[in-house]
């Protein structure tokens, strides 16, 4: 492998069901800076069937050029046939860099792409960066630059490693759904749009799908609520989220929990906030009776603005939040929700 010959970032752009998922537009963001600190661009690699409409979306939010592969054999998805698409587009395309979204299909497929390819991959990462490898000069060990610094939390959570990949090619990374930032739209921006397709022989070593059984959500996915009124061990007890579900009501926000409330099974673990649960990032995020250990902290500290209810005035919460309020969350909760319904009962009379 000749390492000069890739040039680029590529990324995943995750479609389900013709509807491009979230973390398509997020990677094109990130994938856009690590690009521009290369000098290089950003490439979306789309791949499904009767797709191609949805480039222009991926456009918008900053793509420089997308690779569409359209084939029947890739409706649903499938690791054989996502599998083989990738690579040929990676054996085709050579880039430096492929970035895919650290979902359910992700999971699955960036092992399998790299194995199959022979490159190495950091799976589930939270941050990335363009620097040198290592990250401090080693003497008598050759200092790379421009390599793709991959950083992600190791050992259950201790420590955070930064991994690079610094003699295969493409560099490959999954990474954590919610972290990375997408640029804002530009509507009507175009880019380039290339269709490839490898060719797919279909054979029995396909997956058949007999059926898709979709599972009915009535919540809303905490990762795109806007206000956020998340509960710790502290609430007490299930039957005391009565006191966040009327905050919550009152001021247009969704209920979240720690990983405490969901370990105890108070709460679904869809509703987790944190290193093994979701990374959010609402406007407004309440962490009622939480501590803030570092796994929470890892799922929410970018959240615009953290309002922090506990009793306990060193709990680490209080570090990351902008505004505090010691005492007992059974007293402020209810206060709170309270004046909040005179003010929007006030405001309606006027
Ligand atoms: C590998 C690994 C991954 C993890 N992943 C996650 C994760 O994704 N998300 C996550 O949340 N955790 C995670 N954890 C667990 C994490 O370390 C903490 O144990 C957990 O976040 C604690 O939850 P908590 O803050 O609700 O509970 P506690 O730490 O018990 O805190 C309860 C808080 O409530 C306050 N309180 C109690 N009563 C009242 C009251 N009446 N009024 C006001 N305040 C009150 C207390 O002062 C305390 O600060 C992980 C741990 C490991 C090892």
């Amino acid at each position: 492998m000749d390492i000069k010959e890739y040039k680029g970032v590529f990324v995943f752009a995750q479609q389900v069901d013709n509807k491009l998922s979230n973390i398509a537009f997020e990677l094109v963001g990130k994938g856009k800076s690590l690009a521009n600190d290369l000098g290089e661009t950003v490439t979306a690699v789309l791949v499904g069937y009767q797709v191609k409409d949805l480039a222009d979306q991926l456009a918008e939010y900053g793509a420089d050029k997308v690779i569409v592969v359209d084939d029947p054999e890739l409706k649903e998805y499938r690791t054989e046939p996502y599998t083989h698409a990738l690579s040929e587009v990676i054996n085709k395309y050579k880039p430096e860099i492929f970035l895919i979204g650290a979902t359910a299909i992700g999971r699955d497929l960036g092992p399998r792409v790299c194995a199959r390819i022979h490159t190495g991959l950091t799976a589930d990462c939270t941050k990335l960066d363009i620097g040198d490898f290592p990250l401090q000069a080693v003497p008598g060990q050759e200092q790379l630059h421009n390599q793709l610094l991959m950083t992600r939390p190791a050992f259950g959570g201790n420590t955070i490693a930064t991994i690079a990949c610094p003699q295969f090619r493409p560099q490959m990374a999954t990474v954590r759904p919610g972290v990375m930032q997408k640029n804002p739209k530009q509507p009507g921006r175009k880019c380039e749009v290339e269709e490839f397709n490898p060719g797919f022989v279909p054979n029995d070593l396909y997956v058949e799908i007999l059926d898709v059984v979709k599972k009915v959500e009535n919540t809303v996915d905490i990762q795109d609520a806007k206000i956020l009124v998340s509960g710790g061990r502290g609430v007490g007890s299930p039957e005391n989220f009565k006191i966040l579900d009327d905050l919550a009501e009152a001021i247009g926000g969704t209920v979240s929990c720690s990983r405490a409330v969901v370990d105890a099974g108070w709460k679904p673990k869809d509703l987790q906030v944190g290193q093994t649960g979701k990374t959010v990032r609402p406007k407004v995020y309440f962490a009622i009776g939480i501590s803030g250990a570092i796994q929470h902290l890892a799922g929410m500290e970018e959240s615009d603005l953290i309002i922090a209810i506990n009793k306990d005035d060193s709990a680490p919460i209080f570090d990351v939040a902008d505004y505090g309020l010691v005492g007992d969350l059974n007293k402020i909760v209810p206060l709170l929700t309270e004046k909040i319904k005179e003010a929007k009962a006030k405001a309606n009379q006027n």
